[in-house]
């Protein structure tokens, strides 16, 4: 049995039936990370004794929807004892005093932790270059990014170093690295997942979610992590009120609807157009139906809106790192040198911009301006998308416009690296589900597909995906990378 082509449903048979132990799986994995990861670098730090003692726990109980099965966590998701860092020197020795509910409700399912991935700090950025360690390399080409700000939950399970990881998206912070490292990745509904635990970045945006090789073990962990929780208010009170594994086998045809203005985005390269367009193929002989939808607002004003308001929240959440309650902190003359010394050292070039841009847009007389004109916007883009979702059950687009881009190609200008989030954004914006899942390859890079769906109709954008992946095979493909 090769471990590593099983998918999370058969590993966690083969554990519950004692075929495999847990600890035989996350030995095999732990034995990737040590081969791999030197190069890849997606860990900021592996979990290996505590997880294999956790693996013979596991073994003795063998129960679970998750038994035995490894999973890597990002960063920015906190596990009780554990550090949590976002990947910054601000919280480098913060330990997490409790468990994020996603992790308390993996654990008791029956999963392994192997360990925590690095991600552009305080998941600000799309290449995972922000991170204050080192930068994570793409496993398809390492003089490439894999993406960000999720880009080490990406890439651990690109490289085959974890089945499955947790990732968090305010953006596109794990479609896009999904796209990047040729996996599939989700951002569900706002609402779906609980965020407590969860290390505030923009909270009206944040939502955590899975990153896995197939829809099929995106349904297993969305079936584990989803659900209302008294801790988190924006969590949606219902149950989702369905089995995603049972929803995988739904048969229906779909309408799917493709917005005509995406292909005039700026830099979207030939190749993605292209790989797109063979996907629409695909769709069609699976038996969809495709229809024109026309998202004008969307693709021209997302990226701006996006960046006063995620800026703006960010500003508030990360006004916390004070230096008095937790975290680094700088000794100075007075307590307003403390706090100067503190921010100043302990935040990078990135979360300091996106600071002061928060900052200036809540000012006072920027207020109305920037803020509250980019609130309003939003409802437009909202209102926009949804009134497509009447007439398509799911939206198509790329999820990226261009293949992974070189390390260092992006750094200096922030606003190039920021136009790569144009096709990921408008679903954060509109609270809605979006799945990225793997179209075929451009010059031996992965190139990547977006499904966005209906609220709450998580389920719908991945069996669409899984109906995709049962007639091709693009996210099987993985990168040699030879030991
Ligand atoms: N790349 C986007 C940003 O820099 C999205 C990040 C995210 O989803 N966390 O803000």
């Amino acid at each position: 049995m090769n471990i590593q082509d099983l998918s999370l449903l058969e590993l966690r048979d083969a554990v519950a039936k004692g075929d495999l132990s847990s600890k035989e799986v996350v030995e095999f994995y732990l034995g990737r990370i040590g081969k791999l990861d030197g190069k890849v670098k997606a860990f900021v730090e592996v979990f290996g004794e505590d997880a294999l003692k956790r693996a013979e726990e596991v073994d003795r109980e063998r129960k679970g929807l998750f038994c035995g099965i490894p999973i890597a966590i990002k960063d920015n998701i906190c596990i009780k004892g554990k550090k949590t860092s976002c990947s910054s020197r601000m919280l480098e020795n913060f330990v997490s005093p409790y468990n994020a509910t996603v992790v308390e409700k993996l654990l008791s399912e029956g999963a392994v932790i192997l360990g925590r991935t690095n991600m552009d700090e305080f998941a600000m950025g799309s290449s995972t270059e922000h991170s204050a360690y080192f930068p994570t390399r793409n496993p398809f080409d390492f003089s490439r990014v894999p993406g960000g700000s999720s880009g080490g939950s990406a890439a651990c399970v690109s490289a085959s170093m974890a089945p499955c990881a947790l990732g968090s998206d305010t953006g596109g912070s794990i479609r896009q690295p999904a796209s990047f490292c040729g996996v599939t990745g989700m951002k569900p509904t706002y609402g779906m997942v609980s965020r407590f635990g969860l290390v505030a970045f923009a909270s009206s945006l944040d939502q955590i979610g899975p990153i896995a090789r197939s829809a099929e073990d995106c349904a297993l962990l969305m079936e584990v992590i989803s659900g209302h929780d008294p801790k988190d208010s924006t969590s949606y009170p219902g149950a989702p009120g369905y089995s995603f594994l049972e929803k995988l086998r739904v048969s229906e045809s779909f309408t799917l609807g493709i917005p005509k203005e995406f292909s005039q985005a700026e830099g979207v390269e030939e190749d993605v157009l292209k790989l797109f367009e063979d996907a629409i193929g695909v769709f069609k002989d699976v038996g969809f139906s495709v229809v024109n939808v026309s998202l004008p607002r969307t693709f021209s004003y997302s990226v701006a809106t996006y960046y006063i308001i995620a800026t703006a929240e960010a500003s508030s959440n990360l006004a916390r790192y004070d230096g008095v309650r937790y975290g680094l902190r700088v000794e100075g003359e007075d307590i307003v040198d403390m706090f100067k010394k503190t921010r100043s050292e302990g935040f990078g070039r990135e979360v300091k911009r996106r600071i002061m841009l928060g900052t200036y847009v809540l000012s006072s007389g920027y207020y109305d301006a920037y803020y509250l004109k980019a609130q309003k916007v939003r409802r437009l883009i909202r209102d926009e998308i949804l009134e497509a979702l009447k007439r398509c059950d799911a939206v198509l687009v790329p999820t990226s416009p261009t293949v992974p881009f070189k390390l260092g190609e992006k750094l200096d200008d922030p606003l190039k690296m920021y136009l790569s989030d144009v096709f990921t954004i408008p679903a954060n914006l509109a609270g809605i589900p979006a799945v990225s899942i793997p179209c075929g390859f451009s010059n031996g890079l992965p190139v990547g597909l977006q499904i966005l769906g209906r609220p709450f109709e998580d389920w719908k954008v991945i069996n669409i995906a899984h109906r995709f992946q049962k007639e091709t095979d693009h996210h099987k493909q993985k990168p040699s990378l030879e030991v």
